[in-house]
């Protein structure tokens, strides 16, 4: 048999290339992904997968604008559970959280993680992140990196 690429008469390995999969010598390997005679099904999904998978990145960028959270969130959270005549404790039941730390959160002495303001917003009906507009601007002196920088940051 000969390899599909270089045409070298050899000993020739499974191979994924480009997503297409090929009889390839042992060089020419380093073109794609080697596929183990066993679970070769498997591996070709894995491969098509990776292959599909969208880069997080914007996805990223989007979660990080929604970071910040309103002014005075404390109060705004204390309020919204008053007016559901939930206590500390019921609403901490509720997302997770203990008494204490209900307590805190509303004393803002304690910035909840995201998941948790994501719950508290849930169950109170209440807004705690910041419109994206705003955050947009706010992030908007974050300038991605350029060539100059990396060329700084290299030495
Ligand atoms: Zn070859």
């Amino acid at each position: 048999m000969r390899c599909e690429i270089c045409g070298k008469e050899a000993k020739l390995k499974r191979a994924l290339v480009e997503g297409v999969e090929m009889m390839v010598c042992q060089d020419c390997t380093r073109y794609g992904i080697v596929l183990p005679e066993k679970k070769q099904q498997g591996t070709l999904a894995a491969a098509a997968k990776l292959k599909k998978k969208p880069l997080p990145y914007s996805k990223d960028v989007f979660e990080e604008m929604k970071q910040e959270l309103v002014p005075d969130w404390g109060r705004k959270i204390k309020e919204a559970r008053e007016r559901k005549g939930m206590s500390r404790e019921e609403l901490g039941a509720k997302v997770g959280e203990k008494t204490t730390t209900i307590a805190k959160i509303e004393n803002e002495e304690l910035r909840p993680p995201d998941e948790t303001v994501k719950k508290i917003e849930k169950v109170l009906e209440i807004k705690l992140f910041q419109e994206i507009e705003n955050a947009v601007v706010k992030h908007k002196e974050v300038r991605p990196l350029t060539l100059g920088d990396l060329l700084k940051n290299a030495k």
